[in-house]
């Protein structure tokens, strides 16, 4: 290889790899280097890249001149990373040799697979109620028709199943609005005593059939609006999903508390911020389920969720909102004794 060869092949990001016809490397580039540390020039290829569709598209390539793509899936690294591997003939000095170019598109796979598991949820969450609703329409018109007793109990769980798929809808939208907008700072000044009042207020029906009685109290000296810069309606959002959440997952005749808190400096937040904390005393979970508990529609208690009405959407939701607000959301648990759900918020200085 020439010294400008060299030169140009190392300018290249992506990895490259020329093998020569005698099935050794003849050169990498840094690139190259970085995904397969163990190889250097001198060595048979397949000592490396001893995976079938890429050795087969190699010998292809070194044998008849023809090109093409092979998958290439590197294993040794912390995550799984998945190349496309194009191999390309070069005539060196009568003989031929093979230039294979790794594009990683480890980030498109995986798109790809959460879209594919997200639509599947979706549907499945969806058939649910779905079913339930063709099952009692045709109770109704068939062995139920003149039973007036059974067709109130029917009409009253048709009514819960397609209030359930609204609900489900309305989270999918917010999700995805608040989604398309994460990058995008949020502009308005939001008190957050304000929206803790009004919120609590929106739930006390709720609380007062579950027997939840509801405080809001502050932790520091009470001195000045607890101001941050927000979206007013997400950061409602936000509340109402924690509060409701302690509500129907607390103990039913137990207390739920809000505490505020504004700190001068907060070092999650490298800053002034403030610290929301809802506090409820049911019976907690298991801690294990914590770094999962804001991805899409997961529900520690499938049944518990479903009859509470429960999307599973709604901690994703507040997850979003807050990450937006480029806060925290924070998740403490002790089975038995409860669950702390803490959001803290940068606020001006
Ligand atoms: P859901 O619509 O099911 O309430 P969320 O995303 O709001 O969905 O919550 C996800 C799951 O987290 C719930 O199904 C429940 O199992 C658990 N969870 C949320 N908040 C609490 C809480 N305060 N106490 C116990 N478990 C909770």
């Amino acid at each position: 290889m020439s010294d400008f060869s060299n030169e140009l092949l190392a300018a290249i990001p992506m990895p490259l790899i020329l093998i020569g016809p005698d099935q050794r490397i003849a050169a990498m580039n840094p690139g190259a280097g970085e995904v397969f540390p163990g190889m250097g020039p001198g060595g048979h290829y397949l000592t490396v890249l001893r995976q079938p569709a890429l050795s087969a598209l190699v010998e292809q390539c070194l044998n008849s001149g023809e090109g093409g793509t092979a998958r290439y899936v590197d294993r040794a690294m912390m995550r799984e990373a998945s190349y496309r591997v194009g191999a390309a003939a070069v005539m060196r000095d009568g003989a031929r040799s093979v230039l294979l170019s790794f594009e990683d598109v480890s980030d498109v796979e995986w798109a790809g697979e959460m879209r594919r598991d997200f639509v599947a949820n979706v549907s499945h969450e969806l058939k649910t109620p779905l079913t339930a609703l063709l099952g009692f329409i045709e109770t109704l018109r068939g062995p139920a028709r003149d039973d007036a007793q059974a067709r109130e109990r029917f009409l009253a769980i048709m009514e819960r199943e397609a209030g359930r798929m609204n609900r489900l809808v309305a989270d999918l939208l917010v999700l995805s609005r608040v989604e398309s907008a994460e990058r995008q700072r949020p502009t308005g000044r939001v008190n957050i005593e304000e929206l803790v009042k009004t919120v609590l207020l929106s739930l006390q029906v709720l609380a007062r059939s579950e027997e939840v009685s509801l405080t809001m109290s502050r932790r520091d000296d009470g001195s000045g609006p607890l101001t941050v810069q927000g979206d007013h309606d997400q950061l409602q959002q936000v509340l109402t999903n924690l509060i409701e959440n302690g509500i129907k997952y607390g103990r039913k005749g137990g207390n739920l508390r809000v505490d505020l808190e504004r700190f001068d400096r907060l070092p999650a937040l490298r800053g002034p911020g403030v610290r929301i904390s809802v506090e409820d005393d049911g019976d907690g979970f298991d801690p294990i389920h914590i770094p999962r508990l804001t991805e899409r529609f997961y529900r520690i208690d499938n049944h518990r969720s479903r009859t509470m009405g429960g999307t599973g959407l709604g901690l994703a939701i507040a997850k979003h909102i807050v990450n937006r607000h480029r806060g925290r959301l924070r998740i403490k648990t002790e089975p038995g004794r409860g669950s702390t759900f803490t959001v803290l918020l940068p606020a001006p200085s």
